[in-house]
């Protein structure tokens, strides 16, 4: 059987094929919406970007819509701070950048962290499914912003 890899169009459609779901331009829209932005977006900012495409399409739908491609795993949850559900296209191995300031997550690959093993007493209580690797910090962005708000504060 040919399997596509993650994040082709044919990995789109084998996986909503696969689950008895119709591609429809509407849900291609909210797939292309969540691979295309590389911030991890939640339902909302999904639901922004397709209203623009299709004006009639509602928050429920596009959300309902996620949640169901997350089932079905064509993608995946990503972790979040601030308990407002993120969404993860990216299924391949790899790591995150999570900005406190603006809420991007970007995407970063190593291979030294793919390789990271847990300590020994966690794998005897835990068994060790994957591993993912999230930096908490300020991304460039909004380092710049916050050094431009204090020139402007200084006398
Ligand atoms: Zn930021
Ligand atoms: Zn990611």
């Amino acid at each position: 059987m040919y399997l596509a890899s993650p994040d082709s169009p044919a990995f789109y459609h084998e996986t909503i094929k696969g689950h008895g779901l119709k591609s429809t331009p509407q849900r291609l829209a909210i797939y292309n919406a969540v691979s295309g932005l590389k911030t991890h977006p939640s339902a909302d900012e999904v639901y922004r970007i397709v209203s623009g495409l299709y004006t009639s399409i509602s928050f429920d739908t596009v959300n309902r819509t996620l949640l169901k491609f997350a089932e079905i795993g064509l993608i995946a949850f990503a972790e979040s701070v601030s308990g407002v559900r993120r969404f993860e296209p990216d299924l391949q191995v790899h790591h995150h950048l999570h900005c406190v300031k603006c809420g991007a997550i970007t995407d970063f690959n190593n291979p030294e962290f793919d390789a990271l093993e847990a300590p020994p007493d966690i794998r005897r209580r835990f068994m060790v499914l994957s591993t993912k690797v999230s930096l908490t910090g300020i991304c460039a962005g909004c380092a710049k912003k916050e050094k431009h708000r204090k020139q402007v504060i200084r006398p």
